[in-house]
């Protein structure tokens, strides 16, 4: 059992003045792991004091210093990779791989963050002025559980690299997660208050950073209704707001396709994270005459895919991250079958020979049709929907014909059809012949995927705001 009782303020660990006590699971064995003590938004309104009491002095550091601290704070969230990748795997249900990547993505998005910071120009030119680029201030940073310490260092890197100080309110279902990289960002020895972590919930410390006039931005990943919230909150005093918000990513798969290659990568895709991914490609578009053969291939892919105990090697989708999502990807199981969906692999309950655990059936449907719910919400969880099109106009708007743009995916044997298919798809990020990950590139939503965009310089210039000076020589 681990019990954690403080939360981060002013460079040190404080108990707080919440007194709620949440607890945490296990959600392979649905055991009571730990227990955290909840921020309130007393908590919330002393870590931006302390932020605002950090910013003057922070803003005016040179580029060396905070490229040097991005290092520090890489160095030990780095060091601390065995540990987070235990907690990873114990509270939040990774399998193996996934488990281990995300630990190494923590500490590599502040060394991402330092190398941009590098040659990152803060002054340029514009006709007779000077152009600065000017960090914000105070910056409130809402992450989720589906990659808690990835966020947590991906946004504060960002939000320092620019020279803004911040206050990072991350999930509760991950405070395990949490409390290692808080750990490992205190060793990094940073000036007190550039960086405070207040655990609590959305309702209580995430809507005071959201509303409370001393901080400059907010920058939220999470889901698009919590971000609408966000948005409106933010408007009273104008924030500047990054949301990184659902998607429902179309896999566009041509007729010309190679399905000995494809199948396996659209079923990566999908089942990325378990299926608890933003940018997974959840809606994959076929062609009509070559439907029976890709299902068939599908079929055999699904078989393969293992949903079960995290720590087995052979796992490629672990648990849902607790009751409530496992509840939430079962009625939409339940919700496609009634729609008329065919199951081609999957279904209700949980996986053979598992009783206990938050674990789903990898489940795909087959004749979806793009107005069903479950081509249209997003399930976050490892629930695919086949898609079938007559021509490539139609695969181009049923790609498009939804309220999501995060991600898409391109699949043909001729990378240039594939490339003019990609330009005309809706979506922050499309990936063509691919599942590659570049971290300089923007990444962020269209639509209701988002607003603005993280990573590389875009990422930095969120947390920045130019100012033109112009004067007489
Ligand atoms: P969520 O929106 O419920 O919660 C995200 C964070 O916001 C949590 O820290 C939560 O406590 C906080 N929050 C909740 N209510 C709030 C409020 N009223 N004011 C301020 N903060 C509040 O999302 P979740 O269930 O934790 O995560 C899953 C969602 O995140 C999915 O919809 C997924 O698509 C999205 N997501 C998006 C990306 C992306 O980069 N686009 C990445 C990962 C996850």
């Amino acid at each position: 059992m681990q019990n954690i009782d403080t939360i981060y303020i002013d460079g040190a660990f404080v108990t707080p003045h919440g007194d709620e006590l949440f607890e945490l699971f296990n959600p392979a064995t649905e055991q009571v792991i730990g227990r955290v003590r909840l921020a309130d938004a007393q908590d919330a309104r002393d870590a931006i004091a302390a932020a605002k009491r950090a910013f003057p002095a922070f803003s005016r550091t040179s580029k060396r210093e905070r490229v040097d601290m991005l290092m520090r704070m890489h160095a030990a969230v780095a060091a601390k990779e065995d540990a987070l990748y235990e907690a990873i795997t114990e509270e939040y249900g990774a399998p193996v791989s996934r488990g281990r990547w995300m630990a190494q993505h923590a500490a590599n998005v502040l060394l991402e963050a330092a190398k941009v910071l590098e040659d990152y120009p803060f002054t340029r030119r514009a006709g007779i002025a000077d152009v600065v680029m000017q960090p914000l201030g105070v910056a409130g940073l809402i992450t989720p559980w589906n990659s808690d310490a990835g966020f947590i260092c991906g946004k504060l890197g960002a939000a320092l690299a620019a020279g803004c100080t911040a206050v990072i309110k991350p999930s509760e279902m991950s405070a395990i997660q949490t409390h290692i990289v808080t750990e490992a960002l205190h060793e990094a020895g940073l000036p007190a208050g550039v960086f405070n972590i207040v655990t609590g919930r959305g309702e209580t410390v995430g809507a005071e950073i959201s509303a409370h006039p001393d901080v400059a931005k907010l920058s939220f990943t999470g889901s698009t209704a919590v971000g609408k919230a966000i948005l409106r909150a933010g408007a009273e005093t104008l924030k500047r707001v990054t949301l990184e918000l659902g998607g429902k990513s179309p896999v566009v798969v041509l007729d010309d396709a190679n399905f000995d290659e494809v199948v396996p990568l659209a079923i990566q895709a999908g089942f990325m994270n378990s299926g608890q991914a933003c940018i997974a490609g959840t809606r994959i578009l076929v062609p009509q005459q070559r439907l029976a053969e890709f299902e068939a291939r599908v079929q055999a892919e699904v078989a393969r895919t293992q949903s079960g105990n995290p720590r087995d090697p052979q796992t490629s989708v672990g648990p849902m991250v607790s009751k409530k999502q496992w509840e939430r990807v079962q009625r939409y199981i339940s919700v496609g079958i009634d729609e008329g969906a065919r199951l081609i692999a999957g279904g209700e309950g949980r996986p053979e020979g598992i009783d206990a655990g938050w674990f789903v059936r990898p489940t795909v449907f087959s004749d979806v049709t793009n107005d069903m719910v479950i081509a249209r919400e997003e399930i976050f969880g490892p629930v695919l929907s086949i898609i079938a099109y007559r021509d490539t106009e139609e695969a181009i708007a049923i790609a498009n014909d939804t309220p999501y743009g995060l991600q898409a995916y391109v699949f043909s044997a001729d990378a240039k059809r594939a490339r003019e298919v990609a330009s005309r798809i809706e979506a922050g990020r499309v990936l063509v012949n691919t599942l590659a990950h570049e971290p300089t590139a923007p990444f962020g939503g269209f639509k209701q995927s988002g607003i603005g965009r993280e990573y590389g310089t875009y990422g930095i210039e969120a947390f920045l705001e130019p100012k033109a000076i112009l004067a007489a020589s």
